[in-house]
């Protein structure tokens, strides 16, 4: 016996619409370097429309990838919309990317056309050459001032705009590519996942449920993770869909400008990676705010971050788990019923966790190399694999090197976990960074979050450095908060309850700064490069 529901497809026009059609004079908010711009979803869906016809007046082929290279602004959320929503392909590349990669990726891609903020065109504009594909460059206006070179390349959004006429969205075929994005490579090459409409409105569906960000009409939503990264972990599709307010820091990436838009604004929701949250910390600690939730992830939540927020923000930090290849949001750490009335550590150590698959994804830990599945009970690791309906199959570029899936269907991640028997999700680390110790594995996670919650430390990061008997041993590279002063000794005595003695780091160092990624997570690679020749002591 057959289902006798309509199955219409699922496509991301069908988010557009809803939008368009009952949440016109929901607040857009934009911020930039002469203040704040107001609009409306009204606005933006006639301006999307109208985009979606400056799209057909360039040219743009009918599958064509479409560049961006700006900050999270109401005209990036006119192309995540415009692009799909026409058939083509949005293409959001990574404005920290060094020149080579942003060649490759845009190369690779074949994108035709690249809308430019204004404020990041310098970084851009000597690269274009490069780009084999790239017909035009629109530029932006985003407040920033750099001067704009006499070439037939170059127009302006806002004048192609005003030119243009509104087109109808109708996207009838769900597996159709919708945008692309490549990893940021804090491992090796870039590389490509393309979404589909399919898997970008069912992920929308997920992130928007209570147990991962839960927005809806009554939330003020303001998504620091970058539109260029991850897709901004579903946001900028979510908040549409669930008819919630905007808010869009624009270039204004400063601490402080977020803290402030933050409360200026009324934000109930945000989100951003774990060292957005140490920096704005001190500009909010102690502010009036609406936030119900700052969502977190890309890399570990440090449990001492969750809880100075808990303290002097007064709320925690809700952690997530996710990847560029899973849309990206797979897991979430909304704390359960159960644990509602718990005592203040038990719900701390409940966040340091990545979560519960949502429902639509399945994790599972296994042997990397058996497939072998290893136990549920929060103590034996293995690589962390998943599969979902928002889970990437394979990359765009197979020459990447990586094969994704495994044998047997599932999706490698690259990171090792332990699951608790409720399949709860442990990050330990990522593969790559583990420390290899006598045959042993050592979690720079757990480390980093043990040094983290020291209260003289801003932030830590521990790499594996060569050693001739262990083969490698931990040295923690350690940023002390602002004035303090402390000794190698006092960051060890701090760690001795906390860690196995075995764990303990053979090295302390004092550095200014982690280095950090294209997406401001800890650079791993950059810190083993810097201590690749590093003489440990004993
Ligand atoms: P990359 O960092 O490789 O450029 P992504 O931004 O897609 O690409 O990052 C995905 C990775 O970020 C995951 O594989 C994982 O290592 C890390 N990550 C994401 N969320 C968490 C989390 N909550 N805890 C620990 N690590 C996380």
């Amino acid at each position: 016996m057959r289902g006798l529901m309509q199955d219409s497809p699922l496509t991301i026009d069908t988010i557009f619409r809803h939008a368009e059609q009952h949440y016109g004079d929901v607040p857009i908010v934009t911020n930039g370097p002469k203040g704040v711009t107001r609009s409306t979803y009204g606005e933006w869906a006639d301006r999307t429309r109208r985009l979606g016809g400056v799209l057909d007046t360039l040219g743009i082929s009918a599958d064509g990838r479409v560049g961006t290279f700006g900050w999270n602004s109401q005209r990036h959320l006119e192309l995540y919309f415009a692009a799909p929503c026409t058939g083509r392909v949005l293409h959001t590349l990574n404005i920290r990317l060094f020149p080579e990669q942003l060649t490759y990726i845009a190369n690779h891609a074949e994108d035709e056309v690249v809308f430019v903020d204004r404020s990041v065109f310098p970084l851009f504009w000597p690269l274009v050459d490069t780009m084999t594909t790239v017909r035009h460059v629109v530029v932006m206006e985003d407040g920033g001032d750099a001067e704009l070179p006499d070439d037939p390349r170059i127009s302006d959004y806002e004048t192609l705009l005003a030119a243009a006429s509104p087109v109808e969205f109708d996207v009838r075929d769900e597996n159709l590519a919708a945008s692309m994005c490549y990893t940021s490579g804090t491992t090796g090459n870039p590389k490509g996942v393309v979404y589909s409409h399919r898997s970008t409105v069912l992920h929308t569906m997920a992130a928007l449920s209570p147990n991962a960000f839960g927005l809806s009409v009554r939330d003020v939503a303001m998504p620091v993770v970058p539109m260029f990264h991850a897709n901004a972990w579903g946001i900028a599709q979510a908040a549409p869909a669930a008819g919630a307010a905007l808010v869009f820091p624009g270039p204004m990436m400063q601490p402080e400008a977020l803290a402030n838009l933050i409360v200026d604004e009324g934000v109930t929701f945000t989100a951003g990676v774990p060292t957005i949250w140490q920096g704005v910390l001190p500009h909010l600690a102690g502010k009036k705010h609406q936030l119900r939730e700052i969502g977190c992830g890309g890399s570990a939540v440090p449990k001492a971050l969750s809880e100075a927020y808990r303290e002097q923000v007064g709320l925690p930090i809700l952690q997530a788990w996710g990847m560029t290849e899973t849309s990206p949001v797979a897991s979430s750490g909304v704390l359960p019923q159960r644990l509602q009335d718990a005592d203040d550590e038990t719900k701390a150590n409940a966040r340091a966790r990545a979560g519960v698959p949502l429902f639509g994804v399945e994790a599972r830990i296994v042997d990397a190399d058996t497939l072998e599945p290893q136990a549920w009970d929060d103590t034996a690791t293995g690589e962390l694999q998943v599969r979902g309906n928002w889970c990437a199959k394979e990359y765009y570029n197979p020459d990447a090197g990586v094969e994704l899936t495994t044998a047997d269907g599932w999706m490698k991640t690259g990171d090792v976990a332990a699951m608790s028997p409720d399949g709860s999700i442990r990050i330990a680390d990522r593969t790559k960074d583990l420390i290899k110790s006598g045959g042993e594995w050592i979690s720079s996670v757990d480390l980093e979050n043990a040094i983290m919650s020291h209260p003289k430390v801003a932030e830590a990061a521990v790499v594996g450095v060569p050693h001739p008997k262990w083969d490698e041993r931990p040295l923690a590279c350690v940023v002390l908060k602002q004035g303090e002063t402390a000794t190698e000794e006092e960051i060890l005595e701090h760690l001795k309850p906390l860690v196995a003695k075995w764990w303990l780091p053979d090295a302390v160092e004092f550095i200014d700064e982690v280095p950090k990624t294209s997406v401001g997570k800890f650079s791993k690679k950059d810190l083993r490069a810097k201590f690749a020749e590093y003489e440990l002591k004993s």
